[in-house]
């Protein structure tokens, strides 16, 4: 069996939604469709709870208003009969309206993983009836009763062993040749919903791979496969044509947003390939991601990684940074869930890169305590992998560099942010 997974951008219309059809009527095999919320409508359900929470719960209904008007919209240039496209569509909206009217919203991140989790049912409910209007036998599956997690509202770590066994129950393609579930969301053992983190229906697609032993697969996305930069900041990419699970984790790790970090090790496990795909030109080959390549990618890759921020901890007393000082200052960025980019230590300071987050400033107060806290906002990130002089010249140059590290083949800078060209 196959495991295709379709983003955002690529459902964020009717026609993108018809291409997924053009897409999948001819797959022999079994298939599993992994799908994400429509367009930008994670982020639009973001600000919906956003007012929910501060009891604004006539703003918040008025932008999610908005968010239905788009879904309708695309249901009225999808279905021929609309009735088709808004019979369970409007169930599911007046579930989550009543959410707004009379939730208590007392728990910011329960709150938003009840809420944002909407998303990805909705546009699921959209392609899996338009999938059945076409004349291709799906069934719908709610992920929040398959995909078991912790309950790290937000940021939830699937229970691979609790997930199998659900999901072998139910999915058995003797019904349908296609299923269709939700990227992104499941729920904790209580059946509590919970999302992944944000762009996390990669790591879906991953686990569900991996619990079905599929022989591949696949991301659908807007560029043409793995590119060695990110063409809307760097000019002259490459396409590079395959690359080992080891390059993958690297490069998403470093910032590359071409796939989720946590989607590589479920699939590396089971040695399943991960293609990534050009949704608008589907006869070419993309990127296959696995264990052995033919060759090595003999091109430099350069990730950017925005909003950044260095903090700089000196000690108080004026003590050295020891090992049990760094294992306290850790448990501090544990405890607020920030995202290390990188770290750079002296005698008598420690500088840590983060990616920006809403819970720094307590992890200052916290930290504050025993240490003098500096820190830069609005950096980015720059990492070079195969670097050499041309390539760091090139990028680097009239730049206002704060930390630098290098290695034989990473150079990595973390500078003022601006747009590279
Ligand atoms: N819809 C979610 C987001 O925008 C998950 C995803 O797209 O992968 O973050
Ligand atoms: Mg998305």
């Amino acid at each position: 069996m196959l495991v295709y997974k379709f983003g955002g951008a690529s459902v964020r219309s009717a026609e993108g939604i018809k291409n997924i059809v053009k897409i999948v009527s001819g797959i022999k095999e079994d298939l599993f469709i992994v799908v994400s919320a429509m367009g930008k409508t994670t982020n639009a359900l973001e600000d919906v709870q956003a007012a929910f929470m501060k009891a604004d719960r006539e703003g918040a209904l008025s932008k999610l208003s908005e968010v239905e008007t788009y879904h309708k919209q695309i249901i009225k240039e999808l279905f021929a009969d609309e009735a088709n496209g808004n019979t369970a569509f409007k169930s599911v909206f007046d579930e989550l309206k009543s959410l707004i009217e009379t939730g208590l919203g007392d728990d910011y991140d329960r709150w938003y993983d009840q809420i944002v989790s909407y998303g990805e049912i909705i546009s699921t409910m959209i392609v899996g009836a338009y999938l059945t209007e076409c004349g291709l036998c799906n069934k719908w599956l709610d992920m929040r009763k398959l995909l078991i997690t912790d309950s790290n509202f937000r940021e939830a770590n699937v229970n691979v062993f609790e997930s199998e066994k659900r999901f072998k129950e139910v999915v058995r393609f003797d019904d349908c040749k296609i299923y269709i579930g939700q990227g992104f969301i499941g729920s904790n053992i209580q059946g509590r919903p919970t999302t992944l983190g944000r762009e996390g229906s990669d790591y879906s697609a991953a686990v569900v791979g991996n619990i079905l032993d599929a022989e591949s697969v696949t991301i659908w996305k807007d560029v043409p496969g793995v590119l060695n930069a990110d063409p809307r900041i760097f000019e002259k990419t490459v396409h590079i044509p395959e690359l080992t699970y080891l390059d993958a984790v690297e490069l998403a790790y470093s910032g590359a947003q071409v796939i989720h970090p946590k989607t590589i090790k479920p699939l590396e496990n089971k040695q399943i390939p991960l293609y990534v795909r050009p949704f608008n030109t589907p006869t070419e080959a993309g990127s296959v991601i696995k264990s052995e390549i033919a060759k090595p990618i003999g091109v430099p890759v350069l990730i950017l990684k925005k909003n950044q921020v260095l903090f700089t901890l000196r000690p108080l007393d004026f003590s050295f940074i020891l090992e049990e000082s760094l294992s306290w200052i850790f448990m501090v960025v544990e405890k607020y869930r920030l995202k290390v980019s990188l770290i750079q230590s002296s005698a008598v300071s420690i500088s840590i890169c983060v990616n920006n987050s809403r819970y720094l400033q307590r992890a200052f107060d916290e930290l504050s305590t025993d240490y003098r806290v500096s820190y830069n906002k609005d950096l980015e990130l720059l990492t070079i992998r195969g670097t050499n002089p041309e390539i760091i010249k090139e990028t680097t140059t009239g730049r206002e560099i704060l930390v630098q590290q290098r290695t034989r083949r990473i150079a990595r800078f973390v500078m003022r942010e601006k747009t590279i060209k």
